[in-house]
């Protein structure tokens, strides 16, 4: 028996994510959901966002699929730093996977990358604040493993966000990531050219690929950004920094297939967290038109992850296969729906593996 936590969370999360566990259920036995009502919903009800003892049991499952998180009416960001942000902190999911991969009849390209992007620091650290015209300033902050004091003066009101890179983090990140790539084709990136902190970070790079044994090549996220555009079948994998890489992965998801094709893997040592790149898209949910292929994929992402390989790559032939019957979802400009599109996903699994004699 494999446990899963699953957090459907809001909008077409909702919607989709008990689903997909229903189809993975039918698919594999073996698996068991247990669900969580970490949701914007809620968080009105009882302003509660996540609680100390979900964490608690949180951190005590190998994996997690996780839905979409976020209501138009709720301010920007609450939900997003106390429950996304929070859950990638607590359950120190220091690694984000974000494949990128064309579809027949979706795109136009063939396209098939997965980028590597850090998840816990560089710009997203909470190490900032504000220093107001003509006073004097001193702002301590500790979080992690530091403890950080920024004290002045300034003639102007600065506003400031403090980029940080930690070694022993950057060093766990590099190696989970040479672990985790099979290929040879891996390109680096950062602007260590204009940003002084990653030389550092290529320093470390170097450092982790002589160690796993990997060949790397070096790249500007400027140029990346353009090459990837121009010429992306020369890339395979991608290592970021978390900024770059959030902007990055969401440039080639645009170009691949859109919001509705890209999943997500957040990696830690002992609990990973797999969710699809959308957010909750409150304008559509309910409807039964949302795409569920990012969900789905996320899943799959999940099970090849915690072994079970063969229900994972049936689950993504069955995509491309129906793709290839035109089976084509809303969100692409086919006839169809939600639940449809997921139907056909699990019957075509099925009949794959009775084929190959699984049940
Ligand atoms: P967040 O800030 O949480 O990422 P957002 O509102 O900025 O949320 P999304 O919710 O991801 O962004 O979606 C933006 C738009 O893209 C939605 O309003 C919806 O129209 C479309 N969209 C997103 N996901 C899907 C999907 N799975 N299928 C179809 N359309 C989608």
């Amino acid at each position: 028996m494999v446990d899963i936590a699953v957090i459907p969370g809001d909008g077409i999360g909702k919607e989709i994510m008990p689903e997909v566990c229903n189809m993975l259920k039918n698919i594999d036995s073996s698996l068991n959901f247990y669900y969580y009502d970490i949701s914007s919903e809620r968080y009105k009800r009882t302003g509660k966002t996540v609680t100390d003892n979900e964490i608690t049991e949180l951190k005590g499952y190998k994996s997690i699929l996780f839905g979409a998180i976020g209501s138009p009416d709720i301010k920007p960001g609450i939900m997003e730093r106390n429950v996304i942000l929070k859950l990638r902190r607590e359950l120190d999911l220091y690694m984000n996977i974000r494949p990128a991969k064309s579809f027949n009849k979706i795109s136009k390209n063939n396209i098939n990358i997965t980028i590597f992007r850090e998840n816990m620091e560089d710009f997203y650290t909470e190490i900032s604040g504000k220093v107001n015209e003509n006073r004097e300033f001193k702002k301590i902050n500790s979080i992690y493993n530091y403890n950080i004091k920024i004290d002045g003066k300034s003639s102007d009101n600065i506003y400031y966000n403090l980029g940080i890179l930690t070694e022993k983090n950057i060093k766990r990140f590099f190696k989970k990531a040479f672990s985790l790539i099979k290929n040879n084709n891996i390109t680096v990136t950062d602007k260590a050219n204009a940003i002084e902190m990653y030389n550092f970070w290529r320093k470390i790079a170097v450092e982790m690929a002589i160690k796993e044994n990997k060949n790397i090549k070096f790249e500007y996220a400027d140029a990346l950004a353009y090459n990837l555009i121009i010429d992306p079948g020369k890339y395979e994998s991608i290592i970021a920094p978390n900024l770059y890489g959030d902007i990055l992965s969401d440039m080639l998801s645009g170009i691949t297939g859109g919001l509705g094709y890209s999943p997500s893997g957040n990696i830690g040592d002992s609990t990973s967290m797999f969710e699809p790149v959308h957010g909750s898209a409150p304008d559509i949910a309910g409807k039964n038109i949302a795409n569920p292929v990012a969900s789905i994929l996320s899943a799959s992402m999940m099970l090849d992850y915690i072994g079970l390989n063969r229900e994972a790559n049936i689950i993504n032939t069955s995509i491309d296969y129906i793709l290839d019957k035109n089976i084509i979802p809303l969100e692409s400009g086919g006839v169809y729906g939600t639940a449809a599109i997921i139907n056909h996903i699990e019957k075509e699994s099925i009949c794959r593996l009775e084929r190959q004699g699984y049940y």
